[in-house]
């Protein structure tokens, strides 16, 4: 849900392949199940992923990690600044990669997708209404909850 300072560029050259050098750059050991997670959330078409979506790929990839572990190192990567954690309400916990901008967010209340918005409008509206009650904004997270254009 918040946005994260310590943003982690998404690595440039073969994204399908998670890399040593991104968990240690993130100050990670490498481990086989680091490695897959990692692996998956780079090369996944969808981007906000629960930890039941990872352990799913995990199964049909025929990878004996538990979901369990799968928790602890989404848990360990949120930690580390490689993901952020979304707890969108009456949704599981998602995860997405922290290597994009700041971004805001629609969840479909019927199927769970997520879908990414930016606006400037809606940021510099919300920067003027915190200067008004003299509040300083150090993060902020906007999520619209409605029904997607599939769900209609
Ligand atoms: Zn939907
Ligand atoms: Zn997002």
């Amino acid at each position: 849900m918040l946005y994260s300072p310590r943003k982690f560029p998404r690595p440039d050259s073969d994204t399908s392949v998670a890399k040593s050098e991104d968990l240690k750059q993130a100050g990670l050991k490498t481990t086989l199940p680091r490695l897959k997670v990692l692996s998956i959330m780079e090369s996944s078409q969808v981007r906000h992923l629960s930890a039941e979506d990872v352990y799913k790929v995990l199964l049909e990839e025929d990878e004996s990690i538990g979901l369990a572990t799968v928790y602890r190192v989404l848990t360990q990567f949120e930690d580390a600044g490689l993901v952020i954690r979304h707890n969108f309400e009456g949704e599981r916990a998602v995860f997405e990669l922290n290597d994009e901008d700041h971004h805001d967010h629609m969840v479909c209340v019927e199927c769970g997708s997520v879908t990414e918005f930016i606006d400037p409008r809606i940021e510099e509206l919300q920067e003027k209404v915190a200067r008004s009650h003299r509040f300083n904004i150090q993060d902020h997270a906007l999520t619209l909850y409605g029904v997607c254009t599939h769900c209609q």
